[in-house]
C-alpha cells in the first residue's frame, strides 16, 4: 500500500513525487515509457547534443520552479543566462520591446499602431484591475477595430503563437496579463476581486522601466539535466514500461492502479498524462469526461540544424516574424552541445491542427534559406520533431481543470491543469497548486 501512486514520470510527475517524498510520503511512479523525464529528453545524435525541443526556462530568479529547487532539490542544475529577445523581419533584428518605454521606439511597427497599442496595453490592465474577466476575450477581438497594418497584426500573431498555442483569434488576452495576476495576488494585501492594487500599480510602473528576460535561462548540458537533479534528489520507487491501463476507483474514491504486470495499491492517485486522456483509463462522471476531452493539444515542428559556420554571433534567441519561428542557437549557451567549431540551432514552428509533415518540413527548410540564403551549405546536421509542448492551448472558452477530480484522491497535474505562464515554469505552479490540495 502506497500512500501515493503518481503515472507518469515526466516533470510534473517527478516534481510531485520529488514534494511528496520530502513530505515523508510512501511514494510510487509508473512509466510507461523505458526512461523517465516525458518530453524532457536530450540526446546524443552525430555528436550533437539536441533536447526535445529547445527549452529557455522563465521565471528563474523567485518563480515556481526555482522555489522548488530552492526547497526540495539535493542537487540543483546550473542555468546559463538567455540573454536578448529579438524580433526578426526578413534580415532585420529588433531588440524585443520588454518594457512600454522600449515599446514606444519599437520601429517594427507603425507609429500609429504603436501608440494604439498602448493605450489598449494600459486601459486593458485598468480594466483588468476593476474586475473585468479577459479570459474569453480574443486578442483579435480587442484589437481589431482599429485597422492595424499587417505586420503589427502579423507580430501579434506570431506573440500569441508562441505563447498561448493558437492565433490572436483564439488566443485570450488573460494570457498577456498573467504575470500581473501573479505579481499582484502574491502580496494579498487590499484586495480588488482579488488583484491587489498597490502591487498592480508597481507592476505596471516596472513595466515602464524592465530591462528584459532577466531571469530566463538555458539549462547548462541539456533539459535533461533539471530531470536528472530531481531522480537523484527523490526518494520515490520508479518503475518504467508499466503503463498504467486503469485508474481503480471503488464507490467514488480511488483505491489504486492497474497496470499490464499487476495491481498497485494506493490512497491517493496523481495523473500527470494528458488530461484529456484520463477517461480512457477512469471511469468519471460524463460531464468531467466531456471538459477533459475539449482540451486541445499544441503541436510543433523543431528543426535542430548543426551549422559548420556560426549564423548566430548574439546571446540570446530570434522570433520570426515570416515564416513563424523561434530559433535558439543552444551551443551559445553550452559549447559542447556541438562538435567543435560547429553552431547548433533549434528552431521551433507551430504545426497547424491538420498538416501534412514533409509539406511543413519543407516550408520550413525554405522559410530559414529565405532568411539565409545559402545557408543549406553550411548545413552539417539536421533532425527533425513533432512534439507536443503544451498539452493544452490556452485559449478562449476552454477551461482548463486544475488539480481536483470529482473522484476522491485522484488528482490531475501538468501543463494541462493550470492557466498561468508556460511549459516547465506552468508545470511547476501545477506541482505547487496540487500540494496545496494535498499536504
Ligand atoms: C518543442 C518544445 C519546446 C519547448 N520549449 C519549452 C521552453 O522553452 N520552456 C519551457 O519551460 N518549456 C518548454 N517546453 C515544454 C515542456 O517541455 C513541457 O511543458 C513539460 O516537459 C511537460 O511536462 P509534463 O510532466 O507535464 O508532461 P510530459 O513530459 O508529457 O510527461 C508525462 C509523462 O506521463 C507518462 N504517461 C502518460 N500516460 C501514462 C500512463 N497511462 N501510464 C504511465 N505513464 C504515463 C508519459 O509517458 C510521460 O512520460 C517545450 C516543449 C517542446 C515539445
Amino acid at each position: 500500500m502506497y500512500d501515493v501512486i503518481v503515472i507518469g514520470a515526466g516533470v510534473s510527475g517527478l516534481l510531485s513525487a520529488l514534494v511528496l517524498s520530502k513530505n515523508g510520503k510512501k511514494v510510487l511512479v509508473l512509466e510507461k515509457e523505458r526512461e523517465v523525464g516525458g518530453i524532457c529528453q536530450s540526446y546524443k545524435i552525430d555528436g550533437y547534443t539536441i533536447d526535445n525541443g529547445p527549452h529557455i526556462i522563465t521565471r528563474l530568479e523567485n518563480g515556481p520552479l526555482r522555489k522548488l529547487i530552492t526547497q526540495y532539490f539535493d542537487v540543483s542544475p546550473d542555468f546559463i543566462y538567455h540573454g536578448e529577445y529579438y524580433v526578426r523581419d526578413k534580415d532585420k533584428l529588433y531588440s524585443f520591446p520588454w518594457s512600454l518605454k522600449s515599446f514606444s521606439t519599437f520601429s517594427l511597427i507603425p507609429r500609429k499602431d504603436r501608440a494604439f497599442l498602448l493605450q489598449i496595453l494600459v486601459s486593458t490592465y485598468g480594466r483588468r484591475l476593476i474586475g473585468e474577466n479577459f479570459s474569453n476575450i480574443s486578442v483579435h477581438d480587442l484589437l481589431k477595430k482599429r485597422n492595424l497594418n499587417k505586420t503589427t497584426m502579423r507580430f501579434a500573431d506570431t506573440l500569441c503563437y508562441f505563447m498561448t498555442g493558437v492565433d490572436s483569434k483564439k488566443a485570450s488576452v488573460a494570457r498577456f496579463l498573467d504575470s500581473l495576476d501573479y505579481k499582484s495576488k502574491s502580496k494579498g494585501i487590499i484586495s480588488v476581486h482579488g488583484v491587489d492594487p498597490q502591487a498592480y500599480l508597481s507592476k505596471l510602473i516596472k513595466m515602464l522601466t524592465k530591462k528584459g528576460a532577466e531571469d530566463q535561462g538555458y539549462p547548462k548540458g541539456g533539459i535533461r539535466t533539471i530531470i536528472d537533479c530531481m531522480v537523484q534528489s527523490l526518494d520515490a520507487e520508479i518503475i518504467t514500461e508499466e503503463g498504467v491501463k486503469e485508474i481503480l476507483i471503488e464507490n467514488n474514491r480511488v483505491i489504486g492502479v492497474k497496470s499490464q504486470n499487476g495491481v498497485y495499491k494506493g490512497k491517493t492517485v496523481i495523473y500527470s498524462g494528458y488530461a484529456s486522456e484520463l477517461p480512457d483509463i477512469a471511469d468519471l462522471p460524463e460531464n468531467y469526461k466531456e471538459e477533459l476531452r475539449r482540451l486541445e493539444k499544441v503541436h510543433t515542428l523543431t528543426l535542430w540544424m548543426g551549422l559548420k559556420r556560426k549564423y548566430f554571433d548574439k546571446m540570446g534567441s530570434e522570433i520570426w516574424i515570416e515564416p513563424r519561428c523561434w530559433a535558439v542557437p543552444v551551443s551559445n549557451y553550452d559549447p559542447d552541445l556541438a562538435p567543435k567549431g560547429r553552431q547548433l540551432v533549434g528552431f521551433g514552428f507551430i504545426l497547424p491542427k491538420e498538416y501534412n509533415l514533409e509539406e511543413e518540413k519543407k516550408k520550413a527548410f525554405d522559410g530559414i534559406k529565405k532568411i539565409f540564403p545559402g545557408i543549406e551549405k553550411d548545413v552539417d546536421f539536421m533532425y527533425w520533431q513533432v512534439l507536443v509542448p503544451e498539452k493544452a492551448a490556452w485559449s478562449i472558452n476552454q477551461k482548463m481543470p486544475g488539480n481536483v477530480t470529482p473522484v476522491s484522491g485522484l488528482y490531475l497535474v501538468g501543463t494541462d491543469t493550470t492557466e498561468k505562464s508556460m511549459g516547465i515554469t506552468r508545470a511547476s505552479y501545477s506541482v505547487l497548486n496540487l500540494m496545496k490540495e494535498i499536504l
